[in-house]
């Protein structure tokens, strides 16, 4: 279980890296993410890496930024953009996750 996971996004420019797969999934239905459809894997800002050209999107309080492939615009992270020690990846870029067995979380709207 201590094996790390890659990812990355549909036309490679971007790829990422983190320490295992997850457990669970975080599918938020806040008014973004509905959007993006992202399941989120949350992990330590420094265990994640990822490499390639992303731009960002930032909204509402400003407190995480959305990153997404500039080539193709997989959605492939968000990342706090203060202290905070913990970010994202969207566990739909990586490799080997099983979605069938991979539990789902469901969490309801709370940024408005
Ligand atoms: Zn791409």
């Amino acid at each position: 279980m201590t094996q790390s996971a890659h990812g990355r996004c549909h036309c490679g420019a971007v790829q990422l890296s983190v320490p295992r797969l997850p457990a669970d999934v975080t599918e938020c239905h806040c008014s973004i993410c509905r959007r993006y459809g992202a399941l989120w894997a949350y992990y330590k800002v420094k265990e994640v890496s990822f490499t390639g050209p992303t731009e960002l999107y930032v909204w509402g309080r400003k407190y995480i930024a959305f990153h997404r492939c500039a080539k193709c615009g997989c959605v492939v992270a968000w990342t706090p953009r203060g202290d905070y020690p913990e970010c994202a990846v969207n566990a739909r870029m990586l490799e080997g996750l099983n979605l069938e067995i991979v539990r789902v979380i469901v969490e309801e709207d709370a940024s408005g």
